[in-house]
């Protein structure tokens, strides 16, 4: 396995096409940063475009969030570690078969990606995680969510930067907490409303943090890519 905390940064591509992307990502550094694929990028372009990035050099999150029966995932998840992603994801709340079933299927391999959950969606408020029949604040949905994930032996799990302190204290040093949500202090916030510096989000516990826009919208990207990564060093 590649080292896990370094580099820190993954830079979010969400392109409606390649173009964009490539041209964003010869711009970028694979030795200061990671990136990104989405449901948006993969399902335009499909497993081709996550492989032409890798073959640039870049290690890639494939964000695809799986939830399905656990044979289903578990294979979806084989089918990511095939393409040579360094990390995936899928939903806690797939339950325990689901997520211990994947995490068995990719530790059969010589070598696997990292396998983070996500737990609640930050999306979703109090009365919406109500509606859906979740007992309790989402705070505490996460937390539970989490603790389950660290159980079935997933690698981490994604979170709010708001989360990461708890989630660190509860799980250790070597459980990931990748974060979004993150914003240079001054940088627009686009439409993210509760985010911290990526300086604040290492120190509250964030492994890794997700940055879209202060990137990919930049004059120079690689010149902002590289003041967080700075950030970033001078907070581990
Ligand atoms: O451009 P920006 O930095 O806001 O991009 C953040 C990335 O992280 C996007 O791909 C977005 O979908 C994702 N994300 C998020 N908040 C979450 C979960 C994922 O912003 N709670």
């Amino acid at each position: 396995m590649s080292e896990v905390f370094s580099p820190r940064v993954i830079v979010a591509l969400d392109y409606p096409a390649e173009a964009p992307a490539l041209a964003l990502i010869d711009q970028l550094d694979p030795g200061i940063c990671r990136l990104k694929i989405g449901k948006e990028m993969f399902t335009r372009l499909g497993p081709d475009f996550v492989r032409r990035v890798i073959d640039r050099g870049f290690e890639v999150f494939l964000d695809l969030k799986y939830h399905d029966i656990p044979n289903t995932v578990a294979a979806a998840c084989e089918a990511a570690a095939d393409l040579g992603v360094w990390m995936l994801n899928l939903h806690a709340s797939g339950g325990r078969r689901m997520m211990e079933t994947a995490m068995a299927r990719l530790a059969q391999r010589h070598e696997r990606p990292l396998l983070v959950a996500v737990t609640i969606l930050t999306s979703l408020g109090a009365d919406e995680l109500a509606e859906i029949g979740f007992v309790g604040s989402p705070e505490e949905n996460v937390q539970r969510l989490a603790g389950l994930a660290a159980d079935c032996g997933l690698d981490g799990v994604v979170c709010s930067p708001r989360e990461a302190a708890t989630l660190r204290a509860q799980q250790g040093d070597d459980f990931l907490l990748v974060t979004p949500g993150v914003r240079p202090a001054t940088a627009s916030l686009d439409d993210q409303t509760r985010v911290m510096t990526p300086g604040d989000a290492i120190r509250a516990g964030s492994s890794h943090l997700v940055v879209g826009r202060p990137i990919t919208a930049a004059a120079d990207p690689l010149a902002a890519l590289s003041a967080i990564a700075e950030e970033v060093a001078a907070a581990v």
